[in-house]
């Protein structure tokens, strides 16, 4: 899924434990892979091979400045929707968290194209397996991933007692 939905998905289930990010960071990063494993569309990176033949180097070119444009959005979309619909005084903390460990795992993604070593070849294979084979169409993809973040956000705020 995009690292938007992650992030709110994080957000909501640390919105139910404001006083514990460690634990919502860690809720959030496990989070990441139950998700996944919904068939979704994701939008593609023009220069950024993530699959686990993928190998990427830090360079830049247009294509590769069009992809960390891109996810670099995605991520400030997510944290700042994230804090928009969960934030009170006291869970900053761990709304922060949950958003940063549901998205981690994408990155670490990354990470691992340029260091294909372990902790990361472990958890890359884990990712790549427990990941949905199951592509939605475009369409259908952004609409049922819309509703689905929008759904959870709904939930966790009605759970949490507003
Ligand atoms: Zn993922």
């Amino acid at each position: 899924m995009i690292l938007t939905t992650h992030a709110i998905v994080g957000g909501a289930i640390a919105s139910l434990m404001p006083s514990h990010p460690v634990v919502a960071f860690v809720a959030g990063f496990a989070s990441h892979f139950a998700i996944d494993a919904i068939p979704h569309w994701d939008y593609p990176l023009r220069s950024i091979a993530l699959g686990t033949e993928g190998r990427n180097r830090v360079t830049m070119s247009a294509a590769r400045l069009h992809d960390v444009a891109v996810v670099g959005l995605d991520g400030f979309a997510g944290f700042f929707l994230t804090l928009l619909i969960f934030k009170t005084e006291n869970n900053t903390a761990a709304i922060v968290a949950g958003a940063a460990g549901g998205m981690l795992p994408d990155p670490l993604q990354f990470l691992y194209t340029l260091y294909p070593r372990e902790p990361l070849l472990t958890l890359q294979s884990f990712h790549v397996n427990i990941h949905t084979k199951r592509r939605l169409g475009r369409i259908v993809g952004i609409g049922s991933q819309f509703a689905f973040a929008a759904a959870t956000a709904v939930i966790a705020v009605v759970a949490r007692g507003y």
